[in-house]
């Protein structure tokens, strides 16, 4: 059975900070990632406020950096799908679809996903009209009119950068009152491609073989309405993908795990990092603070119980 210092689960921004810092700090440092690493950031267009990048990048190109960066010190990526985890030892095995492994402590660090809106007509259009990713689907809406669902940070940001392509971007909020932050909010204003339906929420979503259009409702008016739009893209917030440990790590009332400061969860010897910790700010900045923080705290604990593990 291969053994590792320390297992990271998620190869999103958080889990490749806890490998660069954790290889770079001598640690034997494995990364298993289910898919491509690289978690939600890839899903975004445009990094503007990632310290030390004054032209922006994208997600993805932000990541081949930090991937890079962890090769370089060491740590090994897994493109494996970890299905069953024991970490309530002093030893923590990990089992994915390929192998069984031991390390020392595990830093999850798994993020999180799109949440859906849960209307008629979301899973049919899936892919024929309904995305949850503009950098990956925008350019197919050249001239097109799309409708952007939600008010925060995300579904703001994405409309303008729909703009690129689509001629008019409706951006259809349950509220009066936007959630992303005034600077974001600001830039959408100026931007005359985009128009803004507040207290409304979808109720269908229509079409024949390609989304058509929207059944909208109107909270403040109790009125219906129908819009044409060619593609709609859904923003409404993050789901924590914590279905491996759900049951025995102690999370927030939305699922996300708690952690002290040191990234440390209830159980000991397991780190939580990134989006899937419970936090206000989920950014790029805080989530390889999360992971760099963690792996810190991870090797100072197996330095404490060196001794207990050295037989592990
Ligand atoms: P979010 O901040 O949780 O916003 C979700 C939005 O969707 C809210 O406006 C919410 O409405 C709305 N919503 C939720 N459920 C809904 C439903 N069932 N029907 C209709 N609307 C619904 O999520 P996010 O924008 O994806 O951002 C996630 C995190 O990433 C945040 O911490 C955000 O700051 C961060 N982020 C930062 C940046 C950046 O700084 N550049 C970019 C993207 C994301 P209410 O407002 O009424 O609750």
């Amino acid at each position: 059975m291969e053994k590792y210092d320390i297992a990271i689960i998620g190869g999103g921004s958080a889990g490749l900070s806890a490998g660069i810092y954790a290889s770079r700090g001598g640690l034997k440092t494995v990364i298993f990632e289910k898919a491509l690493v690289g978690g939600q950031i890839v899903l975004t267009t445009e990094v503007e406020n990632y310290p030390g990048f004054e032209e922006s990048l994208s997600g993805f190109e932000l990541i081949e950096k930090m991937k890079q960066q962890a090769l370089k010190f060491g740590t090994e990526i897994r493109e494996e799908n970890v299905k069953a985890l024991s970490m309530e030892g002093l030893c923590k095995i990990i089992e994915t679809d390929e192998s069984i492994y031991r390390a020392k402590t595990v830093v999850f660090a798994a993020g999180a996903h799109p949440r859906k809106l849960n209307v008629p007509g979301e899973d049919k259009f899936t892919g024929r009209g309904v995305s949850y990713c503009a950098t990956c689907d925008g350019a197919l809406y050249r001239n097109k009119i799309v409708a952007v669902i939600g008010g925060g940070d995300s579904a703001v940001e994405e409309a303008m950068f729909l703009t690129r392509f689509a001629q008019r971007v409706y951006i259809i909020h349950r509220r009066d009152q936007l959630r992303a932050v005034h600077a974001i909010q600001q830039r959408a204003k100026k931007n005359d491609k985009i128009q803004f339906v507040f207290d409304t929420v979808v109720q269908e979503i229509n079409g024949d073989n390609q989304v058509e259009s929207l059944t909208l409702f109107n909270r403040k008016t109790n009125t219906t309405s129908t819009i044409e739009v060619n593609g709609i893209f859904i923003y409404v917030g993050i789901i924590p993908n914590n279905e491996l440990v759900e049951s025995r790590v102690e999370l927030d009332s939305q699922g996300f795990i708690k952690t002290d400061e040191e990234m440390h969860t209830n159980i000991p010897g397991f780190y939580a990092a990134g989006d899937i910790r419970s936090k206000s700010l989920r950014q790029v900045v805080t989530a390889t603070n999360d992971g760099a923080i963690a792996a810190f705290n991870a090797e100072k604990w197996i330095e404490v119980n060196a001794d207990k593990m050295d037989t592990l």
